[in-house]
C-alpha cells in the first residue's frame, strides 16, 4: 500500500497545470485540516485522509481531474478541495490559472480570498456569484473585474466536491440536483424520439479497431435512459416497460443500448452471472456497470416506426449511481486484434457522451451556465447600459433637431460623456480595451468560444453597440461619447481651458505622424498575445484602463502608476493625446472605420472654408473640406456649425440677401452671388 505524505503548510504555486494529485507538492493538508497522511483510493484520482490517530478525516481531489470548466482563459483552475465526511467543504485552494486579468492587473490574492469563502459550506448547498432571489441560497461577492473568473471558480468547487462526495457515498446524487422524468402516457415515434434528441450514439468504426476490413462499422450503439413512459414504451411496450419500471429501487435507472455493427457490444465471450466488458457508463468519478442479473435482452422495437437493431438490451443501473440531469459517457472497450483473426485482451477504448433532452428529464432548479448566471447578475445593469445607448443612439437619429442649436448639441455630449466616465467607466467597470480585440483575433484563428465573449454582459453589449454604430455613423460614437477613458480625458480638458490652462499641441507635421504610432502599438500586440497571451496582456497595459477603473493607479507597480500620471498631465493641456496617438483598441476601431455610411454633414463650401477646421479638435477634417472618418470623434460640433445660419457662410449669405430681396429687388450682381450661395450651401 501507498501511503503519501502530507507536507506542511506552503506557498504551493505550480507553473504547469498539473494533472494529477500529488499531495507531496499540493497542499491537500491546508485543504483537509486535521489530516497527517493521505491514502490513495484504489482506482480514483482521489485520495482518503487521516489524522493522526488513524481517524478517516475526509478526502481531497484535484479539480480538473474530474470536471472541465474552462475559465476566461479558456483553461481551468485547478483547485485542490477537501471534503469531510459530512459533506462540508473543508477547504480549497487555487494551485493553477492561467486568467489574464489575474496575472496582470487585478492582484491574485483576490481569487484566494474569494476561494476563502468556501470552507464550512456543503457541498450541496446552492453557492451563487453575484445576487440570488432565494433566500436560502449562500451568495459570494463577485471579483470585480473578474467576474467570469468568479463564476467559473464556483463551478469548479461545487462540481468537483459534488462529484467527490457522491463517489465517496457522502453525498445522493438525487440530492445534488433534484428533478423527475416528464411523464407522457403516449409512447413516442421513433422518429419523435430521434427528433427530441433522447438517444446518445457511440459509434466505432473498423478502421478504429484496426480490423483487417476497415469497411463499415465494428459497432455502433445507440443509447439512453428509459424511465419515461413515452421512451421506455416506445422501446419496450408497455408490458415489459412496466415490468422493468417494476423491478427499479429508488435512485436506479432503465438504461437501453441498442447496437448493429460487425460486432457484439454484449461480447462474444459473455458468461451469464458475469459482468458485461465491453460496456459500461462514466458520470463523473462513478462507473456504471452492468451486470448479467441487471439485464434484459431486447429483440424487436415496440414502436413501429423504429429500425431493426442487430441486438439490444435494457439494464438496470444497479452498478454504481447515474444522475439522468447530468452528462454521462457510454464506453465501449474493443479488443485489440491480434493480426492473425483474433483478439488480444488489450483493449481500445471509445466514449460517447449523451445528456438527456429536457423533454425527458428535467431538474427541479435549471443550473445556470457561467454567461446565464453572469447575465442574471448584471441585469440592472444590462439595462441601464442599454437605455444610456440607446439616448446616444437617439441623439444620432434625430441628429437634425439636436445639432440645430450648437448648445443643445453640446450638452447632450457633455451628459453622455459624464454618463460614459462616472457609469460606464466608475460603476460598472465595463471599460472595453483592446485585450478583447487580441482575444477575438485569437479565437478566430484557434477556438471559436461565443460564451467568452457573452459571460462579460456589459462589456459584450457595448461590443455590439460599437460594432452596429459605427457601422452607421463611425467609431465616433463610442469614442467620442461612451468609452470612459476617452471621455475622462476630454472632460479633463474641458475643465482645463475653464481653468484658463493653456494648451499644447504638437506641430503639425509632428502631429501627421505621430498619429500612425497607435496603429503600430495595435500591430505589434497582435502577433506578440497570439505568441503568447499573457505577454501579450501586460503590454496592453499601454492602456491605461485598469488602473483607471479597476485597480488604483496608485497600487500599482511604479511604471504602470507613473505611465497612467503621465498620460493625466498630458491630458490636461492636450486634447485628448492617448486617443489621437496610443490607444490601440481605437486605431483597431479606426481601421474598421474607413467607411462609415452617415458622417457629419458638409456642404461644398467647406473646402474654402475653415471655422469647423479651427473647431475640430481630433483635426479630423481634411484641407479640402472632407472629413476622416478615422479620425473623427463624432462630437458633431461642425454639424452644428453647418446648420448654424450665424455661422456657417453660405447661410450667412444667403439669409443677408433673403433679407434684402423682402424689401427691394436685387442687383444682378446680388442674384448671381445667391445663386453662388446656393451652390456652396448645397450638402456634399
Ligand atoms: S481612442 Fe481609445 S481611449 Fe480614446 S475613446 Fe477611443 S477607445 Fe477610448
Ligand atoms: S468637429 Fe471634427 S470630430 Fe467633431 S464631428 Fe466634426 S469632424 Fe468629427
Amino acid at each position: 500500500m501507498c501511503w503519501v505524505v502530507a507536507p506542511a503548510a506552503a506557498q504551493y504555486r505550480h507553473d504547469a497545470a498539473p494533472t494529477a494529485l500529488d499531495c507531496e507538492t499540493m497542499p491537500c493538508t491546508e485543504v483537509l485540516p486535521g489530516a497527517t497522511r493521505f491514502e490513495p483510493v484504489e482506482g480514483a484520482p482521489f485520495v482518503q485522509g487521516f489524522d493522526a490517530t488513524g481517524a478517516a478525516v475526509g478526502w481531497v481531489v484535484l479539480s480538473n481531474t474530474v470536471v472541465d470548466v474552462k475559465a476566461y482563459s479558456g483553461k481551468p483552475l485547478a483547485t485542490v478541495i477537501g471534503l469531510t465526511p459530512d459533506g462540508v467543504i473543508a477547504g480549497a485552494r487555487v494551485i493553477h490559472h492561467s486568467e489574464p486579468v489575474l496575472l496582470v492587473g487585478i492582484p491574485e490574492r483576490k481569487l484566494h480570498e474569494f476561494v476563502a469563502q468556501y470552507p464550512g459550506h456543503r457541498a450541496i448547498d446552492t453557492i451563487v456569484v453575484g445576487e440570488s432571489s432565494d433566500p436560502d441560497d449562500v451568495s459570494l461577492d463577485v471579483i470585480s473585474g473578474a467576474t467570469v473568473t468568479a463564476l467559473a471558480q464556483n463551478k469548479t468547487i461545487l462540481d468537483a466536491s459534488r462529484a467527490l462526495g457522491v463517489a465517496v457515498g457522502v453525498i445522493d446524487a438525487s440530492v445534488v440536483s433534484p428533478g423527475h422524468f416528464i411523464n407522457e402516457p403516449t409512447a413516442w415515434s421513433w422518429a419523435r424520439m430521434i427528433e427530441e434528441g433522447v438517444f446518445g450514439r457511440l459509434t466505432v468504426t473498423q478502421a478504429q479497431m484496426e480490423v483487417p476490413n476497415p469497411r463499415g462499422n465494428f459497432v455502433d450503439l445507440w443509447f439512453t435512459i428509459a424511465d419515461a413512459p413515452q421512451v421506455g414504451r416506445a422501446l419496450l411496450g408497455d408490458n415489459d416497460y412496466a415490468f422493468e419500471m417494476g423491478l427499479l429501487e429508488p435512485g436506479q435507472h432503465l438504461v437501453v443500448i441498442l447496437g448493429n455493427g460487425s460486432s457484439s457490444y454484449k461480447g462474444s465471450a459473455f458468461v451469464r452471472g458475469g459482468i458485461f466488458d465491453r460496456v459500461h457508463m462514466e458520470q463523473g468519478f462513478n462507473d456504471v456497470v452492468f451486470r448479467d442479473l441487471d439485464y434484459h435482452n431486447l429483440g424487436r422495437l415496440a414502436a413501429p416506426d423504429a429500425p431493426r437493431f442487430r441486438e439490444g438490451g435494457v439494464f438496470i443501473t444497479r452498478g454504481g449511481p447515474l444522475d439522468p440531469g447530468h452528462p454521462f459517457e457510454l464506453v465501449f472497450l474493443g479488443s485489440r486484434y491480434n493480426g492473425q483473426g483474433g483478439f488480444t485482451r488489450d483493449f481500445h477504448e471509445f466514449h460517447a457522451e449523451h445528456v438527456m433532452p429536457t423533454s425527458v428529464y428535467v431538474l427541479d432548479r435549471p443550473e445556470l451556465s457561467i454567461w446565464q448566471q453572469a447575465w442574471l447578475n448584471h441585469r440592472y445593469g444590462a439595462l441601464a447600459l442599454g437605455l444610456y445607448l440607446l439616448f446616444v443612439v437617439s441623439v444620432f437619429i434625430g441628429r437634425s433637431w439636436t445639432t440645430a442649436d450648437p448648445k443643445r448639441i453640446k450638452r447632450l455630449h457633455t451628459i453622455s460623456m459624464l454618463i460614459g466616465v462616472f457609469g460606464v467607466g466608475f460603476a460598472m467597470k465595463a471599460q472595453p480595451s483592446v485585450t478583447q480585440l487580441l482575444t477575438l483575433v485569437d479565437s478566430l484563428l484557434h477556438e471559436w468560444r461565443w460564451e467568452l465573449f457573452a459571460s462579460e454582459p456589459l462589456i459584450f453589449l457595448l461590443w455590439i453597440f460599437t460594432f452596429i454604430a459605427s457601422l452607421i455613423w463611425g467609431r465616433g460614437l463610442f469614442c467620442g461619447w461612451v468609452c470612459p477613458y476617452g471621455t475622462m480625458t476630454d472632460l479633463l480638458r474641458l475643465v482645463a481651458i475653464k481653468l484658463h490652462i493653456p494648451e499644447f499641441e504638437f506641430p503639425e507635421r509632428i502631429h501627421e505622424k505621430a498619429r500612425f504610432l497607435r496603429y503600430f502599438i495595435l500591430l505589434a500586440l497582435i502577433p506578440i498575445f497570439l505568441w503568447d497571451s499573457v505577454l501579450g496582456e501586460k503590454l496592453a497595459e499601454i492602456e491605461p484602463f485598469k488602473s483607471t477603473f479597476l485597480v488604483p493607479f496608485w497600487t500599482r507597480q511604479w511604471y504602470l502608476a507613473g505611465w497612467w500620471i503621465l498620460l493625466f498631465v498630458w491630458s490636461i493641456f492636450t486634447f485628448r493625446p492617448f486617443c489621437r496617438y496610443i490607444c490601440p483598441l481605437g486605431a483597431g476601431l479606426a481601421i474598421f472605420n474607413s467607411f462609415r455610411f452617415s458622417g457629419p454633414r458638409r456642404r461644398n463650401f467647406c473646402e474654402s472654408c475653415t471655422i469647423c477646421t479651427r473647431n475640430c479638435e481630433p483635426k479630423a477634417i481634411r484641407p479640402d473640406g472632407t472629413i476622416d472618418p478615422r479620425e473623427c470623434l463624432s462630437c458633431m460640433d461642425c454639424e452644428a456649425s453647418y446648420r448654424n445660419e450665424q455661422q456657417c457662410p453660405p447661410l450667412i449669405g444667403i439669409e443677408r440677401l433673403l433679407t434684402k430681396q423682402a424689401t427691394a429687388k436685387l442687383s444682378t450682381h446680388d442674384e448671381e452671388r445667391l445663386l453662388q450661395l446656393r451652390d456652396d450651401a448645397k450638402p456634399r
